[in-house]
């Protein structure tokens, strides 16, 4: 099965000059969608997660999925003003402007170690983002996992310090 060949690509979406990975024509897919889950949770067996996070909105399809078969329990990061408990925010720097990301303040204890779980891996900067929130609450981050990785945008060198796993990459 080539995961690869399930992925739709979408040019000039959401704007003019963007090559849009579309990730609904693999979940959408049975076996796909289960190989996806499968690898990503082969890659974090040994690693004694506790917690996964999953970044508003594809994170939290692929997160869950894995969270769920790895038996440990899953931990949203949402945009601002989502989460009903009181929030610990991070702001981050786009090629326009900002984006700020939010995580509950309780959800995770100190020394936890957390794998992230995203759909695509461009800049970085969200999870960069992500992995900040949940250093800022005593959390370790132990493992970033992307369905996706559009290497020329360089986010592999922003996440240097971070062990990091993709299963389709792109230029
Ligand atoms: P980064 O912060 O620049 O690494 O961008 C990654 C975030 O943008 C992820 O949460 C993705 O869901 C989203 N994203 C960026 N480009 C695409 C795409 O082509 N397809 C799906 N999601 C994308």
């Amino acid at each position: 099965m080539d995961l690869k060949s399930k992925i739709r690509v979408i040019e000039n979406f959401p704007k003019e000059g963007i090559s849009f990975k579309d990730i609904t024509t693999l979940i959408k897919d049975k076996d796909a969608f289960k190989k996806a889950v499968d690898l990503v949770v082969e890659d974090l067996k040994e690693k004694e997660v506790d917690y996964i996070v999953g970044p508003e909105a594809r994170g939290f399809l692929f997160g869950a999925a894995v969270a769920y078969a790895l038996e440990v329990g899953f931990i949203p990061v949402r945009k601002p003003g989502k989460l009903p408990g009181k929030t610990s925010s991070h702001e981050y720097e786009l090629e326009y402007g900002t984006n700020t990301l939010e995580i509950h303040t309780d959800a995770i204890e100190k020394g936890k170690k957390v794998a992230i779980v995203d759909d695509l891996l461009a800049t970085g900067g969200t999870m960069l983002s992500a992995a900040k929130l949940i250093e800022s609450l005593g959390g370790e981050v132990v493992a970033m996992e992307f369905l996706i990785e559009l290497e020329s945008l360089g986010g592999r060198d922003k996440l240097g310090k971070y062990y990091i796993n993709s299963l389709v990459q792109y230029e």
